[in-house]
């Protein structure tokens, strides 16, 4: 039995894709109708703890506060019987989720990160990237897992937030690539250019990123913005990478911008009601 726990934009199409695959999953999500979504296909759990009978149990929430609170606050942790590999596969904070891990390995529990790359669309295709940080045993043993939901599967150390701090790296630069190509479009769209034609152009050349190869033509161009990420998880994100840099006295000029930026849009941004975030506490 696989616990999942988190079906949201993410965690739903990567849960069904492994239940497509003939996995027997145990799922939770804090939203009933997330989980009654898998009736009759998986386990359906009342409550997080109830995923604990399984030997495997990977999360896709929203940050290290939620997977901090599910695993300790909500007692998952106290739940799962030594031997058990539990599977940060959210966007969290490396240096916490070492933290988590120093704690679950007091009660003989496994805990590997292993972020995502490729969105929704990738979620539900099982074309995701996926990066892994942990001991080489629990990555081969995840090998068959992994393999249903992403093509190409790396694994980023044997130091635990490894893959946590490569994803957050990550999305810092693919968050940069999305202002500058933005701000340079709308100078060449203002001179007279057409957009579709400067991609085309900077496409075959080198200022192409995966901003103009997809974000640009796929949700911006068409007006519907709905990649599935959500503006202020980006920031997160971003956020994470630039307390990497710090921590590491390495150069972050252009990611202090970048992050600035986006801030004040994230500032902007009305919020609305979708899931819950992190609990309060
Ligand atoms: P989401 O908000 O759509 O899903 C998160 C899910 O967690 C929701 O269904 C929510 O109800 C659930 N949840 C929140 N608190 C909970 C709790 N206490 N117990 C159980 N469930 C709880 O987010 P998402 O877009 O699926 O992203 C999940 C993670 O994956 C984030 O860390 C994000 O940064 C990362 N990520 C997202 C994308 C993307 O394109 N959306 C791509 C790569 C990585």
């Amino acid at each position: 039995m696989i616990g999942f726990v988190g079906l949201g934009n993410m965690g739903g199409p990567m849960a069904a894709r492994l239940v497509e695959a003939g996995h027997d999953l145990c799922v939770y999500d804090v939203l009933p109708a997330a989980r009654e979504h898998f009736a009759g296909t998986a386990t359906l759990a009342e409550k997080v703890t109830d995923v604990s009978t399984s030997d495997t149990v990977l999360l896709m929430l929203p940050d290290s506060t939620v997977v901090e609170h599910v695993v300790l606050g909500e007692g998952l942790l106290d739940q799962l019987a030594p031997g058990t590999l539990l599977v940060d596969m959210s966007s969290s904070d490396p240096g916490r989720t070492r933290a988590l891990a120093g704690t679950a390995a007091e009660r003989g529990v496994t805990l590997v990160d292993a972020p995502v790359s490729g969105g929704v669309a990738g979620a539900k295709a099982g074309t995701l990237t996926i990066m892994v940080g942990g001991p080489a045993d629990a990555f081969a043993a995840l090998g068959p897992l992994f393999g249903v939901l992403g093509t190409r599967v790396v694994h980023a150390g044997e130091v635990v937030g490894a893959g946590h701090a490569i994803k957050a790296l990550n999305n810092l630069m693919s968050a940069a690539h999305l202002m500058v190509a933005s701000e340079a479009l709308l100078a060449g769209q203002a001179f007279g250019l057409d957009p579709r034609v400067m991609l085309d152009i900077v496409n075959a050349s080198s200022g192409r990123s995966g901003s103009t190869e997809t974000k640009w033509p796929k949700f911006v161009l068409p007006g519907t913005y709905d990649s599935g990420f959500g503006l202020r998880l980006m920031l997160k994100d971003m956020g994470i990478a630039l307390g990497l840099q710090e921590a590491t006295g390495t150069p972050s000029a252009v990611s202090a911008a970048a992050v600035a930026a986006w801030a004040a849009a994230a500032e902007a941004l009305p919020r609305t009601p979708t899931t819950p975030r992190s609990p309060p506490g």
